[in-house]
């Protein structure tokens, strides 16, 4: 199977001119009025945008037709995302807009400047060029020869202000063979607890977990209580502007964080052979920690959402499948013995203790296997029995 990734490299704008920054201005403003011009129509169909907006847009804005054409999609995105999150952030998202060009409506080409070699050509109006210095840092440079390399393909680049300072955002792409045949599962579980459990499981021997790996997230805990903490008094001090520059602060720390854990993952499952990830639902998790007001105020805490994003983007690159249990697979896998079914009500701290069995096993490991065995059969492993009662089930060993 086939897919398409993204991946997002960040350059900035240098040795800007005040004439080149005028011209940027410029359009910025005729884009963003041309944006919310297309949102007047409130219409999410770009072909009725199209058939009534083109041709009066050509007139009434002076920008070339390849920016008229994805300041329409811009609008189209715009009203989507409203229409999902209910128009919360609607003030915030129009004055971020940022001029998207496509391929007719800009070049970038590696260049032996000293400056940097990167420049980038753009078409904004009329016949003119105008051609901006991009700098990269070293992680995004790696990243971007990658795409003058060939080994990934270049989009749309998205133009952006921010504290008066101009940002390039390239998006490149590449399009991944998963592999349809894993023989690996690796599950993971994620919690409170723990803020992620992993464990392997190949398709010889799927009763035979193999060793798992745990990921605390202490550091994330302990950032969150420091800045907690921090913000506290500078809300008491009435310092709204301090406190959001601490929560980019806390935001950047934890993405920091979040990434070095999803390295770890990935290293963990490519240990195995043709591997393919599994979680729960986000939803089947939110259930479990219904149970109790406190425990839900922390389950929103905790960057589930974005560890989610981060393993997805990363197993793709590597060729690793990530998928889901719906939301019914997902109950009592962290209750349930994984050795002879039997659904606990038991709680024993991080432990589970099977009455029925006798099975000892951690309980996040449990839930691990739980998550496993239960996508086997989508995965063509056919189904995992839950053995009846098995020979090995020993009642001395209840405690
Ligand atoms: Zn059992």
């Amino acid at each position: 199977m086939r897919r398409d990734v993204k991946v997002c490299v960040v350059g900035k704008v240098v040795r800007l001119n005040s004439q080149k920054v005028l011209v940027l201005n410029r359009i910025l403003f005729e884009y963003c009025n041309l944006v919310k011009w297309y949102l007047t129509f409130g219409s999410t169909s770009k072909n009725f945008l199209h058939e009534t907006g083109y041709e009066k847009a050509k007139r009434l804005f002076n920008l070339k037709t390849g920016l008229i054409q994805t300041a329409r999609d811009k609008a189209v995105e715009i009203l989507k995302s409203f229409k999902k999150t209910g128009k919360r952030n609607r003030v915030q998202k129009i004055e971020r807009i940022s001029i998207r060009f496509d391929s007719r409506t800009y070049s970038f080409s590696k260049t032996i400047n000293v400056l940097t070699p990167y420049w980038l050509s753009l078409s904004l109006n009329g016949k003119s060029r105008t051609s901006l210095p991009i700098m990269f840092g070293e992680k995004q440079k790696l990243k971007i020869d990658k795409a003058f390399n060939g080994d990934w393909k270049f989009a749309t680049v998205e133009i952006m202000k921010k504290n008066s300072a101009w940002y390039a955002h390239f998006t490149l792409t590449k399009t991944i063979e998963f592999n349809e045949h894993p023989e690996t599962i690796i599950a993971i579980d994620r919690g409170e607890k723990n803020l992620a459990v992993a464990v392997a499981i190949l398709k010889d021997s799927p009763n035979k977990p193999l060793k798992g790996q745990f990921w605390r997230g202490s550091e994330i805990k302990r950032t969150k209580g420091l800045y907690g903490h921090i913000r506290r008094n500078l809300g008491e001090k009435k310092l709204p502007k301090k406190i959001k520059d601490m929560r980019n602060k806390e935001q950047r720390k934890n993405n920091q964080q979040l990434h070095i854990t999803v390295n770890q993952i990935i290293e963990y499952a490519k240990q195995f052979p043709n591997s393919v990830i599994v979680m729960e639902t986000l939803t089947g998790i939110r259930n479990i920690f219904k149970a109790s007001k406190k425990l839900n105020k922390r389950f929103h805490s905790l960057p589930f959402r974005k560890l989610q994003t981060i393993i997805e983007y990363k197993a793709s690159l590597e060729g690793m499948e990530v998928r889901y249990l719906t939301r019914r697979q997902t109950k009592n896998t962290s209750k349930q013995c994984h050795r002879c079914g039997y659904v606990t009500q038991i709680k024993c701290k991080r432990e589970l203790k099977c009455p029925n069995c006798g099975l000892k096993y951690n309980r996040d490991l449990n839930a691990c296997v739980n998550i496993a065995h239960r996508i086997m059969s989508s995965v063509g492993w056919g189904n995992c029995d839950t053995p009846e009662l098995s020979n090995e089930a020993n009642p001395q060993r209840i405690s």
